[in-house]
């Protein structure tokens, strides 16, 4: 039985804390800072870290990484093409990996940056993704080194993953993610109704993840691109006749930039 809760960090990260209650043993995802770690272990007594996993080389996601790892001999786990602190494993797309019993599929998701991944657990009653800072809710990272047709594909390969995974990202941004939404689909009544439910929920001070691949399908703009009225407004956008799809996702997300 694994537990997640979110630890917050920073302004907006979260970092994921995967948790076997039975064998108290945990790891966490991308720490940027290991204080929030170290407190929720000093709070939990008898309790193990026994992995780190990364999902990119951000210091906002790596910052804690070293001092975790010399404090409890975790074994880091991370993109083989990233220059990530301490790391043990070095991972690439289609790698399989065991943490707390539950197997994980790496899929490479370059885009935010070239290196990225995010790590699947394929279960028929619970599957689960980590994705950092490539799928958000409803929204995308930004593109520092990738380009857009590498971001529309890596999107492209988790929206096809089961409606029911559960989508850990690593930041709250959903709000202000789905203020653009509605920019880009007024029309959408899913995302309207997204957008009010995720208001209440911050005014309550609660936090609006993990999400779902099915919500991100039917709410998220950037994945999203192939529909009529998506590729109409990005039309309007660019004042050009888009054909791809990853055309249209470049134009969306050269207007998010600017939103
Ligand atoms: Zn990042
Ligand atoms: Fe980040």
């Amino acid at each position: 039985m694994i537990q997640i809760d979110a630890l917050p960090a920073f302004s907006d990260n979260y970092l994921w804390l995967l948790q076997d209650v039975n064998r108290r043993e945990c790891a966490v995802v991308d720490p940027g800072d290991a204080a929030p770690v170290e407190q929720w272990l000093q709070a939990h007594p008898g309790w193990k870290l026994t992995d780190i996993l990364v999902t990119h080389h951000h210091a906002d996601h790596v910052g804690g990484v070293a001092r975790l790892k010399s404090e409890t001999g975790a074994r880091v786990l991370g993109p083989s093409s990233e220059k990530i602190p301490a790391r043990d494993v070095a991972l690439n797309d289609g790698d399989h990996v065991e943490v707390l019993g539950l197997g994980f599929e790496v899929i490479h998701v370059p885009g935010h940056t070239l290196g990225h991944i995010a790590y699947f657990h394929a279960d028929a009653n619970q599957p689960l993704l980590f994705c950092g800072d490539t799928l958000f809710a409803a929204g995308c990272g930004r593109l520092f080194e990738g380009t857009p047709a590498q971001m529309y594909d890596s999107l492209s390969r988790l929206a096809a993953l089961p409606d029911p995974t559960q989508v850990y990202c690593a930041h709250e941004y959903t709000l202000s993610n789905l203020r653009f939404a509605c920019a880009v689909e007024p029309e959408n009544p899913d995302v309207r109704a997204r957008f009010e439910e995720v208001t209440r929920w911050r005014e309550q001070g609660k936090i609006s993840l993990p999400s779902s691949i099915g919500l991100e399908r039917a709410t998220n703009p950037f994945l999203r691109v192939s529909e009529i009225s998506v590729k109409k407004i990005a039309d309007e956008r660019s004042g050009q006749e888009t054909r791809a799809p990853e055309e249209v996702f470049a134009t969306i997300r050269r207007w998010k930039d600017q939103f």
